[in-house]
């Protein structure tokens, strides 16, 4: 096949959380550039199980999806299963304005919100977690030799696409679960490390397939087992590109505007959750003793906490501050990275405007304690059920109110609508559908 015959995927990281596109000719990239391809507004409402709840737009509308050449990749594939080439894009009107429901749009304007408030950025280091569908090493292989060695092939070619994608690979291990890997990429500025994200979730895929195997980012899959998280692990960076999250006198050593901005997080974690928890099965994954997160806490290496202060090997000054780093645990694949980046700046942002304390980090075991004794320090349950998260970001005018008023409804709706497709499906059959999906 002659080059200008490959064909290029445009896409969006959509509410579902989708990787959704279309593609055209390489030889086209030039004019596609300009003007991208048609994309239709109802297309933010389909759902991860392929139904389409009502929405604001109906059959009407166009928008165009315009591709960002320096947001792609173009990889040859393992076993000779060719090359793929994607680029992400935006969706915007026909004026060129962007639309209201393009995820890439609202992170830069979280992006932007930072920086006008607080002349900082977000730098971001995503770790995910999958399963394979099947096969895999014999029990008793968690972080283990030789269940690391029976994937061994697949995390060499899933290393060499990511590299040939432009995103470094850091670690690939063996999870804690049945058939569970973790694949960690090294931290990038905000917005490129959401496009990373969506790219070595694609490229994740595409290597098992190509290497005849499946995978799955579902949030979890056995009631009874783990789930797959996604971790974001963030740093500040001041307008000069200087580390701007540590502080060696502030409490564990959060400079101020860090404090203020992970006590934002937490302050409003209750109802921005169904953004970074988009999945009816995410809330089976947020219970306690799973190493996710059940509470709105700040904690030192704890891996139940919500927000989770992560250790330095450094001892330099210099050093630490470039290492220092807290780490979003309460997140899954079934969100876009774009959104969930999005939202946890915008809470950062809004701890930071409202001047907020930095959190008091816990050390116990948060399901032993009583709801007051919890209040008391700040600290609630979080949300348990998809509907109940969904509730809270209605209610909320502070967090439904850093989205377009169209988005809001679009979300709320889409997400309803996902809870509704899966009727009365039970626990393991909810888990099921969403392993299909992701
Ligand atoms: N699988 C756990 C989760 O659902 C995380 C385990 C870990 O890496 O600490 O987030
Ligand atoms: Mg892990």
């Amino acid at each position: 096949m002659t080059d200008p015959d490959r064909l290029i995927f445009v896409a969006t990281s959509d509410v579902a959380g989708k990787t959704r596109g279309k593609a055209f000719p390489a030889a086209d990239l030039a004019s596609r550039r300009a003007k991208g391809v048609g994309w239709t507004p109802t297309n933010v409402m389909i759902t991860c199980f392929d139904t389409i709840p009502d929405g604001p737009f109906g059959a009407l509308g166009d928008l165009v999806l315009v591709p960002d050449e320096a947001a792609g990749f173009d990889v040859a594939l393992p076993n000779d299963a060719g090359a793929a080439r994607m680029m992400l894009g935006d969706i915007r009107e026909l004026d060129g304005a962007p639309w209201s429901c393009c995820t890439r749009a609202l992170l830069k304007s979280a992006i932007e919100r930072l920086d006008r408030v607080a002349g900082l950025s977000v730098t971001a280091a995503f770790e995910h977690e999958f399963q394979f569908a099947s096969g895999g090493p014999p029990a008793g292989e968690a972080y283990g030799f030789l269940g690391f060695a029976a994937r061994r092939r697949f995390g060499e070619a899933l290393g060499a696409a990511l590299r040939a994608a432009g995103v470094t690979p850091d670690t690939f291990m063996k999870e804690y679960g049945p058939n569970q890997y973790e694949i960690t990429i090294a931290p990038s500025a905000a917005l490129r490390a959401a496009d990373e994200a969506v790219m070595l979730r694609e490229l994740t895929r595409l290597v098992a397939q190509a290497m005849g195997e499946a995978v799955t980012f579902a949030p979890i899959l056995d009631p009874a087992s783990v789930g797959n998280g996604v971790h974001v692990h963030m740093s500040l960076r001041d307008r000069d590109g200087r580390p701007a999250t540590w502080s060696p006198d502030g409490p564990g050593g959060l400079s101020k505007a860090a404090g203020s901005f992970a006590a934002g997080i937490l302050a409003r974690l209750p109802d921005l959750l169904a953004l970074t928890a988009p999945s009816d099965i995410s809330y089976l994954r947020l219970t306690p003793h799973r190493w996710s997160a059940a509470y709105n806490n700040l904690g030192y290496r704890d891996r139940e906490a919500a927000l989770r202060i992560c250790p330095v090997t450094a001892s330099e000054p210099d050093a630490i501050a470039r290492q220092f780093n807290m780490e979003y645990r309460a997140a899954d694949a079934a969100a876009s990275p774009h959104l969930l980046l999005a939202v946890l700046i915008h809470a950062g942002a809004q701890g930071i405007e409202d001047g907020l304390a930095p959190p008091d980090p816990t050390s116990e075991d948060l399901s032993q304690l009583a709801p007051e004794a919890l209040a008391a320090r700040g600290l609630v349950r979080l949300p348990q059920s998809l509907g109940e998260a969904l509730s809270r970001f209605e209610g909320s005018a502070v967090v439904s109110g850093w989205w377009p008023e169209t988005f809001t409804r679009v979300y709320l709706a889409h997400k309803r609508g996902e809870i509704q497709a899966l009727g009365d499906a039970s626990p393991a059959e909810r888990c099921a559908a969403y392993q299909r999906a992701y």
